[in-house]
C-alpha cells in the first residue's frame, strides 16, 4: 500500500501527486485515476503471493490497493468482497450456453457491490484524519457507506432521494448513520453532497467523483481473475465476457482498472471483453457508445432499476472506454426484461434487486443478437440483493394463492 504515487486525470492526462488533489481534476473536472507504482509491484510480487494469502474478503488484495487496512488487528468487521463465483447449470442450459457464471455480489455485508468502494473510501477517511464522510447515494452506496462505517467507528452522513426503497433507508438507519432524505433526485443530492464536503470539510465519498471508489470497484476483477484462474489462461479462444449493469459507470470502470493493473504486472493471459448494460430509460453511456463519441449527455432518467436510475453518469468516460478498449459493447434493456430477468436468477436461487437483474437481461440480449456466441466463457455480475427492493421483486412474479387451511382447500387448489 506504500505504492500510491499519485494520480492521472482520465480527460488530459494531467498527474498529480497524492497530496495535492482529493476528487477531480482541477482543470476539467475529469475523474482521476489512482496511480499505483506498478514497477515496484511488480518487482516485489509474484501472483503468487496474492492468490495464496487466506483472506476471504477483498483485503486480500491489499498489496495492490492505494490504502492501509483500517481494522483494528485480528477484527474484519464489515469486510467486503471475495463473494461467490456460481456455475448455474441449470441457467446455462437454458440459455444454450455452455460456460456461464454468476458472481453473487449480494453476498457483501450490506448486500450490495457498493460495499467494495465504501470498504477502500472509509479505509481512507481514516487514513487522512477526515472527522465524517458524506455520500450521495440511491440507497445502496449510502447502505454500504454506513455498515463500513459503522464497523470502525467512523461517522457517515448520507443524502439520499426521498423516493429511495424503504428497505435501503431501514439499512441505513439501522447502520447509525445521519441520514438525510432529499426531495430530488440523485444528481440533485449528489450536487449537495459536494457543497456539504466543501463547506463543512467533511470527505465526499460520491461515485464517479471520489477515485478511491474505484479501487475498491478493482478488487471484483482481481477476485474473478483468482477464482476462475485468468492467470494460467493464455490469449487463444475467446475472451471471458463480462456483463455489468451501468449506471453511473464507476463499476464497470472500475473492473476494466483492475484488469489493466493485472495487465500492467503481466500477470493476465487475456484481457476479458467488457459489456456494460443500461435501463433503456437511463442509457447516458450507450448513448455516447453508440454515438461513437466520449460526451456523455444527460437523459431524464426513468426506470424501475433505482440504483442505476441517473440522469448524467458520473463516470460515463471511463464507463464507455471499458467497452471500447476490451472489445465489449453497450447494451439497453426494458424494465420488463429486468423483471424477467430477477425471475431467471432467482429460478436458480439467486435473489437479485432490479439493478443486479440488468446484467443478466442484457445477456439474453446478447445471445439473441449474436454478440455473444452459446459457448463463449461468459460471467453475469449480479450487483445488489431482491431483499433491497420487495416492491419490484413482486412485480417479477405471481402473487401467491390464500386458501382456507383445511387439507380439502389445499387439494382444490393443487388439483387447479
Ligand atoms: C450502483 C449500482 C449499480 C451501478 O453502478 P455504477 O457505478 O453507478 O454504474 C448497479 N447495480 C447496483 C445494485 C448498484 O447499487
Ligand atoms: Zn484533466
Amino acid at each position: 500500500m506504500g505504492d500510491f504515487i499519485g494520480y492521472r486525470c482520465s480527460i488530459c492526462q494531467a498527474e498529480y501527486p497524492p497530496t495535492q488533489v482529493m476528487y477531480t481534476c482541477p482543470k476539467d473536472g475529469g475523474n482521476l485515476d489512482v496511480v499505483l507504482d506498478i514497477k515496484h509491484l511488480k518487482q516485489k510480487y509474484h501472483t503468487s503471493d496474492i492468490t495464496s494469502r487466506t483472506e476471504a474478503s477483498l483485503w486480500r488484495y491489499l498489496p495492490l490497493l492505494p490504502v492501509p487496512f483500517p481494522h483494528a488487528e485480528g477484527t474484519t468487521l464489515g469486510a467486503a468482497g471475495y463473494t461467490p463465483i456460481y456455475k448455474p447449470q441449470k441457467l446455462a442450459e437454458r440459455l444454450g450456453m455452455t460456460r456461464l457464471w454468476v458472481k453473487d455480489e449480494s453476498r457483501n455485508p450490506t448486500a450490495s457491490f457498493k460495499d467494495r468502494a465504501s470498504a477502500i473510501v472509509v479505509a481512507r477517511a481514516i487514513q487522512i484524519g477526515a472527522p465524517v464522510v458524506v455520500t450521495a447515494s440511491t440507497g445502496n452506496a449510502g447502505a454500504a457507506l454506513a455498515g463500513m462505517a459503522a464497523a470502525v467507528g467512523q461517522k457517515a452522513v448520507i443524502l439520499a432521494p426521498r423516493s429511495a426503497p424503504p428497505a435501503k433507508v431501514a439499512q441505513l438507519l439501522v447502520y447509525g448513520a445521519q441520514v438525510i432524505l432529499v426531495d430530488g433526485n440523485y444528481d440533485e443530492a449528489f450536487d449537495l453532497a459536494i457543497q456539504a464536503a466543501q463547506e463543512f470539510g467533511w470527505y465526499c465519498r460520491n461515485t464517479g467523483y471520489n477515485p478511491f471508489t474505484l479501487e475498491g470497484k478493482k478488487t471484483a476483477a482481481f477476485e474473478i481473475w483468482d477464482q476462475l484462474q485468468l492467470a494460467n489462461t493464455t490469449a487463444v479462444g475467446r475472451p471471458l465476457t463480462v456483463f455489468v449493469s451501468v449506471g453511473d459507470g464507476n463499476i464497470i470502470s472500475g473492473i476494466h482498472k483492475g484488469f489493466k493493473d493485472l495487465e500492467e504486472l503481466g500477470w493476465l493471459g487475456q484481457m476479458p471483453r467488457l459489456i456494460g448494460v443500461q435501463a433503456q430509460g437511463s442509457a447516458a453511456v450507450a448513448h455516447a457508445f453508440h454515438a461513437g463519441s466520449e460526451i456523455i449527455e444527460p437523459v431524464q432518467a426513468q426506470t424501475i432499476a433505482d440504483s442505476i436510475s441517473v440522469d448524467l453518469p458520473r463516470d460515463g468516460v471511463r464507463a464507455v472506454r471499458a467497452a471500447r478498449q476490451t472489445g465489449g459493447t453497450y447494451i439497453t434493456v426494458s424494465d420488463a426484461e429486468i423483471l424477467t430477468a430477477i425471475a431467471d436468477l432467482g429460478q436458480v436461487g439467486i435473489f437479485a434487486e432490479p439493478a443486479g437483474a440488468t446484467a443478466m437481461a442484457g445477456l439474453k440480449k446478447a445471445l439473441v443478437d449474436g454478440v455473444v456466441k452459446p459457448d463463449d466463457p461468459v460471467l453475469v455480475m449480479n450487483t445488489g440483493s431482491g431483499l433491497k427492493d420487495v416492491r419490484a421483486a413482486m412485480q417479477a412474479v405471481h402473487a401467491a394463492p390464500v386458501i382456507e387451511p383445511s387439507m380439502e382447500a389445499l387439494k382444490k387448489h393443487l388439483a387447479g
